[in-house]
């Protein structure tokens, strides 16, 4: 089969890139080895809800419509979002297809599937940024007795054993996987590496909408001093709840959790827990307050102070006083230990040498060091935002001029 674009993962990534295509009249299809919003429908917790209030739901040609835009989509309701906006623009989706190969052609890319082959012009990588969970190399020394998962296994506390957790990572899904199991009876300890604090409101307004309106959201990746440390920042303390709490560790360590530090090792059946507990806490509450003063600046040189509470800051972090350092694992005062220590992508299927030697696709604001090959979806691929779903639309309209700007010298 022969098409112009072969668009791998039918996310809201892929289908912002098909709406684009099909703005300018560009023959595609979108592969996806599932269903549409596959991600969401099996990889996430029963809880869930996004983090981005509704209002930022927003793709090419399609945006959030319901009565409540202040709010957090439940993954159902993310589900029907996406699958309504892929219905919505037509996608030439083909699910149930998995994509096994992308290798170089004579005349562009021959794209294998379980369900036959695909010649193209151009490729676009959207199967999505987070397919695979980061485990540390020494999680293989953990005790049998002791139960593992991961955040696209974790679906709720009920599943677990009665008995201690031990949640390995504080960012937006390591606070909220804490805060579920802590409330539901069992004791949880928190190891705490390099996080990102931040409030869910600030002077009466949600952090997402401060943070859009003051520009952050939206800076370039070419405008940061280190775009691959940029790239590697953690998810901030975030969660979307009705009551719009904010998820920071003094608001776990109110409800019983004990933090501790990053998870280092394992040695004789006991955890090694970095003494650095204290360091990272304060320079989370730094970067905090240098977000705010920006908020403030802004808000004063744009005249929002007039009709916004006035500036505050929050309580700096609590520590415990002596962390603790070290936890017996053979003892059965923790039954489970979650890995939220970030995902990588998964490539495994790509037979085109743009991989760097960590497993990520080299590429130029989502242009990737191969003739006619697109990234989507990556952690600041062209903006600060561009992994979440409202980023995906300035970077689909943006790499769609690429794309087309490629056919065109080709045809010439
Ligand atoms: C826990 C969590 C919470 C998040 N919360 C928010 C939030 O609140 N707000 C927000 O805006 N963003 C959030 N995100 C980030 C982001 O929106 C999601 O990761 C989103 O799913 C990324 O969209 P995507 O289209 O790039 O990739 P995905 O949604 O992952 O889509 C990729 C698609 O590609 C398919 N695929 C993969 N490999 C193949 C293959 N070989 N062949 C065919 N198909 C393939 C997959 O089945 C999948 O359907 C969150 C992410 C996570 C992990």
């Amino acid at each position: 089969m022969r098409t112009t674009t072969v668009v791998i993962g039918a996310g809201h990534g892929g289908l912002a890139m098909s709406r684009c295509l099909s703005e300018r009249a560009i023959d595609h299809v979108v592969l996806e080895r599932s269903e549409v919003a596959n991600s969401w429908r099996t990889e996430r917790w029963d809880s869930l809800r996004l983090l981005t209030p509704n209002w930022q739901c927003r793709l090419p040609g399609y945006a959030y419509s319901g009565d409540d835009p202040d709010g957090f989509m439940t993954m159902p309701e993310v589900v029907d979002f996406i699958t309504a906006y892929a219905k919505d623009i037509a996608a030439p989706v083909q699910s149930g297809t998995t994509v096994t190969s992308v290798r170089r052609s004579d005349d562009g890319y021959r794209v294998t599937t379980d369900n036959g082959e695909w010649q193209c012009d151009t490729v676009v990588l959207a199967s999505g940024a987070f397919n695979v969970p980061r485990v540390p190399a020494f999680a293989h020394a953990l005790p049998a007795t002791v139960a593992t998962l991961t955040p696209n296994e974790y679906r709720n506390a009920e599943a677990l054993a009665e008995g201690g957790v031990l949640v390995v990572g504080a960012s937006a899904s390591g606070v909220q996987i804490a805060h579920e199991i802590q409330c539901s009876g069992r004791q949880v300890t928190l190891a705490v590496g390099e996080h990102v604090r931040g409030p869910r409101l600030y002077r009466g307004r949600d952090i997402q909408w401060w943070m859009e309106a003051a520009g952050v959201l939206a800076e370039r990746y070419d405008e940061v001093d280190d775009i691959v440390r940029a790239r590697h920042v953690p998810s901030m303390q975030l969660a979307g709840s009705p009551d719009r709490a904010t998820f920071d560790l003094n608001a776990l360590t109110a409800i019983g959790v004990t933090l501790v530090g990053r998870f280092a090792g394992i040695r004789d059946g006991r955890t090694q827990f970095s003494g650095s507990l204290r360091n990272k806490c304060e320079l989370a509450d730094l970067k905090l307050g240098r977000l705010l003063n920006a908020l403030d600046e802004w808000a004063t040189a744009n005249g929002v102070d007039a009709d916004t509470p006035p500036p505050h800051r929050f309580e700096p972090t609590v520590v415990p006083q002596r962390p603790i350092l070290g936890l017996d694992l053979t003892d059965g005062s923790i039954q489970t230990v979650i890995w939220a220590t970030g995902f990588r992508p998964d490539y495994s299927w790509l037979d085109v040498d743009v991989l760097d030697g960590k497993g990520m696709v080299r590429h130029d604001g989502g242009v990737v060091e191969s003739p006619g090959m697109y990234l989507i979806g990556a952690p600041f691929l062209r903006r600060r935002n561009s992994s979440f779903i409202d980023g995906a639309r300035q970077d689909a309209q943006e790499l769609i001029v690429e794309l087309a700007a490629f056919l065109d010298r080709r045809t010439r």
